[in-house]
């Protein structure tokens, strides 16, 4: 027998039970994004590479290690699977000029690709929803899009999440703390791993943003940047900060947060939780108002966050969050030639009326179809036999409350059912 073939590690199957939970989700989603008047936008799995390399960095674990490239065998293009939304978000409204007419508040979801060690919330598959507020320079946006996420955990029920906060200054700012920051980093050499040896001048500021446990002590006592932030950058940052403090959001500065990638300014956000173990941060972003000019286009300001799916779903678990079951209005049994005919008709017409019905299919006894139609978790049960069929008409039978089959016709059919399901309703549709 051959080996059985497997999903690549840490790609996931979602299998239909957890698929609904994220359809659930989704929907969710949608409706609070459009409640801020984001609008969707739809970019390419695959960029090219160079997009990803300019966009997030050289020197960041991304572009070092964590990407999907390879050479198009036809042409010898170099592609990438997105390992993140932003950059094709911010090419896509450079290339169809969006920017001209004026700010745009954008959404995205979908599968993004990193070659990580998977372990629990931290796949090389994942998925992300990405916002992005292009042409906004002010510090309401930073603010709005911070409250949009305290929104969706409310409206989620999440418990424990909660928010950390920094600025990144301007780049002059960043320069004169680099040069401190190297200078401070130079007097540890001895216990710098390599990487951060590797960072030490192409990117020290990442060097702050380290996992390894041997290097915490000595990062917390490094530069700190906002100790370097001038005027106007202290003036954003405060501006943020009063937004958040009259919508009574708590946050927590966190002059170590930086972010992973490169292209961020001002702003920096990330959403924690410590109920996922290592895997913490459910939501990140901030303000890079550099990236549009760095990626071609006419300067203009930025800001945006990705959550991460699979966390924002374990947590929401966690916190007992259930999706509603998706189960059928009505069960359609049915035995003989004329009747299954005759139940095709009646399913077609019921759905017309938009109820969820299911036709039982590959027949069976009348017993066997309704412990089917038990375990399907329908209402009601339609019940068709040849004689029935032949008369015009269909049984309609409550599966899960009291109440004896009724006979009718197939033009009585969706009201019975409406009556049915929704008695309370019943003046609505006349009675019967
Ligand atoms: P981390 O520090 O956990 O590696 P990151 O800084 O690389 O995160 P971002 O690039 O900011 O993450 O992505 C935004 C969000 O996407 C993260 O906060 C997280 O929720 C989610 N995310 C990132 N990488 C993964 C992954 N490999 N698997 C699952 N979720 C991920
Ligand atoms: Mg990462």
């Amino acid at each position: 027998m051959s080996q059985t073939l497997q999903a690549v590690r840490g790609m996931n199957d979602i299998l239909p039970d957890e698929a609904e939970v994220w359809e659930h989700f989704e929907d969710l989603v949608r409706d609070w994004l459009r409640s801020y008047g984001y609008r969707p936008i739809r970019m390419p799995i695959v960029e090219p590479t160079p997009l990803f390399k300019r966009a997030i960095g050289e020197v960041t674990d991304i572009v070092e290690k964590e990407m999907y490239s390879f050479e198009d065998a036809l042409n010898g293009e170099h592609l990438t699977l997105r390992p993140e939304g932003t950059a094709s978000c911010v090419r896509a409204a450079i290339q169809h000029k969006m920017l001209f007419a004026g700010g745009q508040r954008l959404y995205y979801q979908g599968p993004m690709f990193r070659h990580e060690r998977p372990q629990k919330g931290r796949y090389r598959q994942f998925h992300q929803i990405g916002v992005e507020a292009l042409g906004f320079s002010g510090p309401d946006i930073d603010a709005e899009l911070i409250l949009m996420c305290a929104r969706l955990w409310d409206d989620l029920g999440l418990e424990d999440v909660r928010l950390e906060l920094n600025s990144l200054g301007s780049a002059d700012e960043r320069a004169r703390h680099r040069a401190d920051l190297i200078t401070y980093l130079e007097g540890h050499q001895a216990i710098l791993d390599d990487d951060a040896r590797r960072r030490l001048y192409s990117n020290p500021l990442r060097i702050l943003d380290t996992k390894n446990p041997d290097l915490q002590e000595m990062v917390e006592k490094a530069p700190r940047l906002v100790d370097y932030l001038g005027a106007d950058s202290v003036a954003h940052f405060e501006g943020v900060q009063a937004i958040l403090r009259d919508a009574g959001i708590p946050y927590r500065i966190n002059p170590r947060l930086v972010r992973g990638l490169d292209y961020y300014n001002r702003t920096v956000f990330e959403w924690v939780t410590n109920r996922l173990g290592a895997q913490g941060t459910v939501c990140a972003g901030g303000r890079y108002d550099g990236l549009v000019e760095l990626l071609g286009g006419k300067a203009a300001p930025a800001a945006g966050f990705a959550m991460g799916v699979e966390r924002l779903l374990a947590l929401w678990h966690e916190s007992g969050g259930q999706a509603e079951q998706v189960q059928p209005d009505v069960y359609v049994v049915h035995a003989g030639e004329l009747a299954q005919r005759f139940a095709f008709r009646a399913a077609e017409a019921l759905r017309g009326y938009g109820f969820a019905v299911l036709t039982h299919c590959g027949g069976g006894s009348f017993k066997s179809q309704m412990k089917k139609a038990d375990a399907s978790g329908a209402q009601l049960a339609v019940v068709i036999g040849d004689d029935e069929a032949a008369a015009g008409l269909v049984g309609l039978k409550p599966l899960r409350g009291p109440g004896a089959q009724q006979q009718i016709t197939l033009d009585q059919l969706s009201e019975a059912v409406a009556a049915c399901l929704y008695p309370e309703e019943g003046d609505e549709y006349g009675s019967l």
